[in-house]
């Protein structure tokens, strides 16, 4: 795809006028002001257009759109075990396909191009990725409370292993990472086990980590005073890429071990509002050069998947409570949510508006009044923005999402599915 005379961004998120971008294959070929030479294929007219890196989400639980909703009004441990576990006891392989397909449907209009998971029944939601051509580092998280069971007898490495299999013939679109749920819901033999195992076969660890008050209390009364990031570098969690999805509550020397292990860190400011969990201090992170990407977590703690709602919100809420509106910057914002969320999945060629990286791209229409008129783009896009602006998501160089259609997906289906499969659910659940 060759787009013609478009705006789009440099490395650093500088807004470059009048480019011409092609994609050839999975990656972007070429950038620059001259027109490719000897170049006969389609064609997308950049007129009122700006050409960005898509998102990578590095925190979801997309399957349960299919309980959005649920424990409205309930703190996190009582909407766990009163709201969700009973009804994902009940759900089925095709019921997570189907609730997958209907939030990627979700992902790919507001611009996420790869989204990291943790769910259950991993290979027939991965099936539902590779449909809709969106990419995913997919996890069992693993929960186990008996403290003689291994690691490597559990559900969450068997599923590991299937969606290795699966993964070999994606190109990389799909990867199987390791799944720790949580401090709170594995054994200590558990993590170590797990963590182990990642660090020999150089895989990524995704993890909850100190999310509320309530765990991270809880887990210094169990752990003789260590917070639950010191208890997973003592477990060896620290020693593998990780990907800690909330850290609400660490404290500055958590932050010191994650600065010093150069962990991810997922903030998922909509579920950590909506659950009154508590607010990050992402400005801390930001300044302490902690690897900050950006996370939805689920639709049933969100409420939906709007990944430029997410961005926008971040940015607000880290303004708001330091009373500072340079604390973020627009351009920072961005790279947390391309490049950083990249490097986070693994994925060292996505991320970058550059030759040769993979085209994981998404195109804005600029002809809307909300956006007029224009002192400064980047800006524009992160507060002035909506996500029903995006109007062409594409990964690895194919268009996924285009004004309103998604070619690997049937819409229909997948809303009567949904409605359908909600209702038993809820019944089976004793709802
Ligand atoms: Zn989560």
């Amino acid at each position: 795809m060759l787009f013609k005379n478009i705006r789009t961004v440099d490395e650093n998120w500088n807004v470059l006028e009048g480019m011409n971008v092609l994609t050839e294959g999975t990656r972007i070929t070429y950038i620059g002001k001259e027109m490719p030479k000897d170049y006969n294929g389609p064609v997308t007219d950049g007129d009122m257009k700006f050409l960005m890196p898509g998102f990578y989400n590095t925190h979801c639980h997309v399957p349960m759109t299919l309980l959005r909703g649920q424990g409205t009004g309930l703190p996190l441990d009582r909407w766990l075990n009163e709201a969700i576990f009973p009804v994902e006891a009940k759900l089925t392989p095709d019921d997570i396909y189907f609730g997958a397909l209907l939030g990627i449907m979700e992902l790919l209009s507001s611009g996420v191009v790869s989204v990291s998971d943790m769910y259950f029944r991993i290979p027939r939601y991965a099936s539902a990725l590779e449909e809709a051509g969106i990419k995913g580092n997919l996890c069992n998280g693993v929960v186990c409370f008996d403290p003689s069971a291994s690691y490597f007898d559990d559900r969450s490495f068997r599923e590991l292993l299937e969606l290795d299999y699966m993964a070999k013939s994606t190109d990389g679109r799909i990867v199987a990472d390791v799944g720790i749920h949580s401090e709170y819901t594995t054994t200590e033999k558990v993590v170590r086990e797990a963590a182990e195992y990642a660090k020999t076969y150089g895989r990524i660890i995704q993890i909850h980590v100190s999310e509320t008050e309530k765990e991270h209390r809880e887990c210094k009364a169990r752990h003789g005073g260590l917070t639950p990031t010191a208890y997973l570098k003592k477990c060896g969690v620290l020693e593998s890429p990780a990907v800690m999805a909330h850290c609400v509550q660490c404290e500055k020397e958590d932050l010191d071990l994650i600065y010093e292990s150069g962990a991810f860190v997922a903030h998922n400011i909509s579920s950590n509002l909506k659950l009154g969990s508590g607010i990050a201090t992402t400005p801390e992170w930001m300044n302490m050069d902690i690897n900050v990407t950006i996370g939805t977590d689920g639709a049933a703690s969100n409420n939906n998947l709007n990944f430029m709602e997410e961005l926008h919100l971040a940015a607000m809420v880290a303004t708001g409570v330091t009373r500072d509106p340079q604390a973020v910057s627009p351009a920072y914002m961005f790279k947390a949510a391309s490049r950083t969320g990249a490097l986070a999945q693994g994925r060292k060629d996505c991320g970058l508006m550059k030759e040769g990286m993979r085209a994981d791209l998404i195109m804005f229409d600029l002809d809307k009044p909300h956006l007029l008129p224009e002192r400064d783009l980047i800006a524009n896009i992160l507060y002035s923005a909506q996500s029903s602006d995006i109007c062409m998501t594409m990964v690895d160089g194919k268009i996924v999402y285009r004004d309103g259609a998604f070619p690997g997906i049937d819409r229909e289906r997948v809303c009567y599915e949904v409605r359908k499969r909600q209702e038993r659910l809820l019944k089976e659940a004793g709802f």
